[in-house]
């Protein structure tokens, strides 16, 4: 990509918390337009016209049928404020702690019982956690999403391994996560999912599955 990425838009809601943001996505940016090997996978949101025409281009028929499968099951996906966040970290930490292994990297944090997290004041620089829900609101998956200016990524991402297997409820919930994105926060272009070819094969599939591809970035000077 050669257009360099705005990571700011606006500083004048900045808070001291932006700085570690801001300099963890520039850092991430930086590295790939640094490193061959660092290719981020990413979702460029402006190279369609709006989520039906990303689900008709960037997702294939079968991947569109499960997602609408998900919705016809009862599944749903939501943001939860910070309150509900944090009042609700027991299944939080029942998701994290449901499986030992993943496809991905399972860093020591899920195994702790999650913190509390805090409202940011900055609109421009925060996180939101979206998660997907079975009719019968158990909390099933999540994902921890960092802003920062026109550019998002996953922080964390993660199911309950007792429900995998039953639909593929966490490409509904990144479908639907893109879907408010694009409803709801246009400042927003570019989603981030980490690295396009690290984590075990399953993984790197799935990313495809949903829409990411290999990009490197100049950072903005
Ligand atoms: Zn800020």
């Amino acid at each position: 990509m050669n257009e360099p990425v705005d990571l700011k838009i606006n500083t004048s809601y900045c808070v001291p918390q932006c700085t570690d943001i801001i300099s963890h996505i520039a850092g991430y940016i930086e590295e790939s337009s640094n490193s061959e090997d660092f290719v981020l996978a990413v979702i460029d949101l402006k190279e369609y016209s709006g989520f039906d025409d990303f689900l008709a281009k960037a997702i294939s028929s079968k991947r569109r049928n499960e997602y609408r499968k998900a919705i016809s099951s009862g599944l749903y996906v939501r943001s939860l404020s910070v309150q509900e966040r944090n009042d609700r970290r027991d299944e939080l930490y029942a998701i994290n702690t449901s499986a030992t292994e993943r496809q991905g990297e399972m860093s020591e944090e899920y195994f702790q019982y999650p913190p509390e997290v805090t409202e940011s004041a900055c609109r421009y620089h925060y996180h939101k956690t979206y998660g997907v829900f079975t009719p019968d609101n158990v909390w099933i998956g999540y994902i921890y999403l960092r802003f920062c200016g026109e550019f998002a990524a996953t922080f964390r991402i993660l199911g309950h391994a007792a429900y995998f297997g039953k639909g593929n409820f966490m490409l509904f919930l990144m479908l639907k996560m893109i879907e408010d994105l694009y409803l709801n926060q246009p400042e927003i272009r570019y989603l981030n999912y980490h690295l396009m070819y690290v984590g075990k094969p399953g993984l790197q599939e799935w990313k495809k599955n949903a829409g990411f591809k290999p990009v490197r970035f100049i950072a903005k000077s």
